[in-house]
């Protein structure tokens, strides 16, 4: 990492941590837009699958005429896969996308800090966890910070930096910098349970599932106002569905425990039909029947984490 005369340091190498889901995506991204990208998974073939994945996607892309033959060599030409951990304490950014334990974050920083003296930026893109408490026994907790990320990365604008407590300006500003050259627009959020995105967007469908059980309306009706009355690219029903009941229960027990405000009480429609299997799309049933010929049609990269 370099430090020029004025403003933050410029970010070269970014390595990123985890190839699942939303590692490939991140790496991909980084990749197009000129970063040299090492990318690390524990598992072989999942680092493989990831591999796979960034392909499959820049082929797409051919396919639709948004991408050439010479971007998807350039982007695959960036990008180098490792199993080894400590290769990636080299890089000047290190985005983490490992699974979602506190515990497994705090290992891998550690393991990065004690194999390397650079001084590299801990990004996570944790979707709930405290940067705080990830930045808790680092040697340098001003340079840990929040990239939350969207799936599918490569499609969905938004990434939040989550700013920890002992997170500082600069690293602020060079990650800010760093989110708009992967064409993405960075908002700047306070380490928070729900951050601004998760917050604001379950409150929206805890309040139509009570709206449901209030017998308002029906939940295609519900989603209706939001998708013509207010422009929402996708309704807050129709978007639990595709989520996943049993992972939205979650971050509202999460919410209502973490924030004790009522707003994030889980309904009682929602534990009933968790209880009942019905967990949206990948079940088949949830708000809407997935299984009918005139369930609702989903616009790729309306959905969120
Ligand atoms: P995933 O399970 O798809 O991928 C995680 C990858 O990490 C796996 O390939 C696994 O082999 C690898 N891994 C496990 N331990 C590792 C280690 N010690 N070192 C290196 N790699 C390791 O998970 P995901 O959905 O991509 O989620 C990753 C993170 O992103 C989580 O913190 C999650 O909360 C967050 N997130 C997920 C979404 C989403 O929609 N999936 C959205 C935003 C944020």
């Amino acid at each position: 990492m370099s430090s020029p005369a004025s403003g933050s340091p410029t970010i070269e190498t970014i390595a990123v941590i985890g190839a699942g889901t939303m590692g490939h995506g991140i790496a991909q991204v980084a990749a197009a837009c000129g970063f040299r990208v090492l990318l690390n998974d524990v598992d072989r073939e999942a680092l493989a699958r990831g591999v796979r994945a960034i392909e499959g996607n820049l082929a797409k892309g051919i396919q639709l005429a948004k991408l050439t033959e010479d971007d998807r060599d350039r982007t695959l030409q960036h990008i180098h896969g490792t199993t080894k951990l400590e290769e990636c304490a080299a890089a000047d950014l290190i985005i983490e996308a490992a699974p979602e334990k506190l515990e497994l974050k705090q290992d891998i920083l550690r393991q990065l800090e004690t194999v390397s003296d650079h001084s590299f930026i801990f990004a996570s893109n944790t979707s709930s966890l405290s940067i705080s408490e990830i930045a808790a026994q680092s040697h340098r907790p001003e340079a840990v910070v929040g990239m939350h990320f969207f799936n599918p990365v490569h499609i969905m604008r938004l990434v939040e930096i989550v700013v920890g407590r002992k997170t500082s300006d600069e690293t602020v500003q060079t990650v800010t910098e760093v989110g708009r050259k992967m064409r993405k627009e960075p908002i700047v959020v306070r380490d928070v349970p729900g951050f601004a995105s998760s917050r604001l967007g379950v409150a929206l469908g805890l309040e139509a599932m009570r709206m449901v059980e209030q017998g308002v309306a029906s939940p295609r009706d519900i989603d209706t106002a939001m998708e013509l009355g207010y422009n929402h690219p996708m309704g807050p029903l129709k978007l639990t569905d595709l989520v996943g009941l049993d992972v939205r229960l979650n971050i509202a027990e999460y919410l209502h425990r973490e924030l004790g405000s009522e707003t994030f009480r889980p309904p009682e429609v929602l534990r009933r039909m968790v209880s009942e299997g019905k967990l949206g799309k990948k079940t088949g049933q949830g708000f809407y029947d997935w299984t009918r010929e005139d369930a609702p049609t989903v616009r790729k990269g309306a959905q969120s984490s």
